[in-house]
């Protein structure tokens, strides 16, 4: 594959699973050196580490454990990571968490802890790697945002509102920095096919009596048009694209692949 992020260094939060890992493999694949960030068992993590470390030419990617709902492990990251890598271009605002509940019922703690992931922790980690990049003339800050980040669901309250709020701080900080070679833009994923996603099928044919086709295209998958999941590697070749030669006009955007959710 061709290498367009030769020389590059990036962050990529949330990435020891999902989406996330899918960017940082790719962005490795590209020439990056990436590190990594998230939970998991320690033999995921080390399988993440060593898959993306194989990419980027060998040994195990650098990784930090922060919480990244925690302001300071934010920091503390965006600081460890330019130490380890020597700078942060590229910023992956990519961890995230979900729950689903009727918004009387919601779980107070649950809303303070998806505002916290979901859209402070951009914030906190934009707020720490931007000097770094103004510094070094150029920068490429790329928010994992939503379709709910443009549309809503029921039950989806906190979700909902912080990927809003992914998408107004995205537009926020482009302005601040479009007279700069520095952009940040969210993308908008649809159903994203990730072991997590992927296990919401079975449960959902049982509760509704119907096939695992029937439960995936007609339950899951109803928003959007294109009855098919979004892959993982899509997204992460626009994550690529808007890191890439030819995204430098791309600034503010918030990129939907969702199969036509958002047309419907
Ligand atoms: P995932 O659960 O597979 O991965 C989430 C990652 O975030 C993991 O690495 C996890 O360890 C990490 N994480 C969670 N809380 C954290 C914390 N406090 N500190 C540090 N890391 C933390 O999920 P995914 O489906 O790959 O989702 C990635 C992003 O894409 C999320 O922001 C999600 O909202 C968004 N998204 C996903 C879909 C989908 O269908 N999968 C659709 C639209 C948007």
């Amino acid at each position: 594959m061709e290498r367009v992020l030769e020389g590059r260094c990036a962050l990529v939060t949330g990435s020891t699973s999902g989406i996330g890992l899918g960017i940082a493999l790719l962005y490795a694949q590209a020439g990056a050196r990436v590190m990594l960030n998230g939970f998991g068992r320690p033999q995921d993590i080390a399988r993440a580490r060593a898959e993306v470390g194989a990419a980027q030419g060998g040994g195990e990617a650098p990784y930090s454990d922060a919480d990244i709902a925690d302001p300071a492990a934010v920091r503390r990251m965006v600081a460890e990571a330019e130490a380890t890598l020597g700078r942060v271009d590229i910023l992956v605002n990519n961890a995230g968490i979900q729950h689903v509940s009727p918004v009387e019922e919601f779980p107070e703690a649950k809303w303070d802890a998806i505002l916290a992931v979901n859209l402070s922790s951009n914030f906190h980690a934009i707020k720490a790697a931007l000097p770094g990049m103004k510094a070094r003339n150029w920068g490429r800050i790329v928010n994992i945002a939503s379709a709910h980040g443009l549309v809503a669901s029921p039950y989806k309250t906190a979700y909902v509102a912080a990927k809003h709020g992914v998408v107004g701080l995205t537009k926020a900080v482009a302005l601040e920095v479009a007279r700069t070679p520095i952009t940040c833009n969210a993308i908008c994923p649809g159903f994203v096919r990730t072991p997590l996603a992927e296990a919401q099928v079975k449960p959902l044919a049982e509760k509704h009596g119907v096939s695992e086709e029937a439960a995936l295209t007609d339950y899951l998958l109803e928003k959007q048009p294109s009855k098919r999941w979004v892959e993982v590697e899509e997204v992460a070749r626009m994550a690529l694209y808007l890191c890439g030669p030819d995204s430098g006009a791309v600034n503010g955007a918030a990129l939907s692949i969702d199969g036509g959710w958002l047309a419907a």
